[in-house]
């Protein structure tokens, strides 16, 4: 099969689909083989009983009454990216270069009091306690005025970006809008003063009426592997109803969230064999929810291919899956455990 090229509407960019020699999961199965790793360690910061070698709780969530033992913890990150301030001032450097203070927010969602506990082996109620985790952090850092974007990532395993083992996720406020944000904001704003409609509405319609791409429909999100993805089983959970702000979600939807999540985990951890993977949940501040023309939706990244100088020096992704394939070969996953 020939080597195409799509067009990613959302991001206004060119993926070159060079799937004619590799692209099935057997040839990207890492089976990674950690070593069983114990349920609690005496040393990790984020094991219970070491509260004190983290900087004191910002929030805590517990499964029930009990309040003496935390399931979730969020905590400022001991080695932050960005500091909280005051105000971000603008500055120049050596009159030309354009700067602004490093003012911003840094913290770790630790998801779970077990240290070798996995998301995608969790039960759908803690699920649920790291989402309102989630809830709450976008809603509280959507207040302060200098904050612009805030980006909540998950990095799991050395590939992905961590060695920390206990789970974990983290949030960082930014005191201009992300590059991402900012290029995503200007296509859709300009797709919707062309058509009227917003673009993340539009390609949630688009991947439903094709069908190919789908790994999952419910009553409020859809999941699918995007027509121009620019990874191999990039894979997006999108609210069918319009939403910019995660913070806006309501309860059913955290339901369903709480359930999608870890299911969607299982499959791709099962497919290819364990990989180290990256989710981001993308979202516009609580401020803006409304006046934004497209979607908060959460993009998982399994990191089973490397990026090369050709797509450092192009910005131009190299995606030797089809989507197609990777979605199919994840509904697959569905129906065999249905037929168990
Ligand atoms: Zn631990
Ligand atoms: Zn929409």
């Amino acid at each position: 099969m020939m080597a195409e090229l799509r067009f990613d509407p959302a991001a206004d960019e060119w993926v070159i689909m060079a799937h004619e020699r590799i692209g099935r999961p057997s040839d990207f199965e890492v089976h990674q083989k950690h070593k069983p790793a114990p349920s609690w360690v005496d040393d990790c910061p984020f094991c219970p009983g070491n509260e004190s070698l983290t900087p004191p709780e910002l929030a805590v969530y517990c499964k029930n009454e009990d309040t003496s033992k935390w399931q979730v913890r969020v905590i400022p990150n001991k080695f932050p990216a960005l500091n909280p301030g005051i105000s971000a001032e603008k500055r120049f450097v050596d009159k030309y270069f354009e700067g602004v203070e490093g003012i911003g927010h840094h913290e770790v969602v630790v998801e779970s009091p077990i240290h070798n506990e996995k998301i995608s082996e969790m039960d759908p109620s803690d699920v649920e306690l790291i989402l309102k985790a989630y809830i709450d952090r976008v809603r509280v850092l959507s207040e302060r005025e200098y904050v612009k974007s805030v980006v909540i990532f998950k990095n799991h395993g050395p590939s992905a970006g961590t060695s920390i083992l206990h789970p974990h996720s983290q949030i960082i406020a930014t005191p201009t809008l992300t590059n991402q944000m900012r290029k995503r904001l200007q296509v859709a704003v300009e797709y919707y003063s062309r058509m009227k409609n917003c673009l993340y509405c539009d390609i949630n319609k688009w991947e439903h009426e094709s069908g190919r791409r789908i790994i999952y429909e419910g009553k409020y999100f859809i999941v699918f592997n995007p027509y121009a993805s620019h990874y191999s089983y990039e894979t997006w959970i999108s609210p069918i109803e319009h939403s910019s702000c995660f913070s806006n979600i309501n309860r059913g939807g955290v339901e369903e969230l709480s359930g999608v999540l870890p299911d969607i985990l299982r499959r791709i951890e099962s497919i290819l064999g364990n990989p180290d993977y990256n989710y981001i949940l993308h979202t516009a501040l609580n401020r803006c929810n409304g006046d934004w023309p497209l979607h908060w939706y959460i993009q998982i990244v399994p990191r089973i291919s490397v990026i090369g100088g050709f797509e450092i020096g192009s910005g131009t992704y190299i995606n030797p899956t089809l989507p197609e394939d990777a979605a199919k070969s994840m509904r697959t996953y569905y129906q065999l455990k249905i037929a168990d």
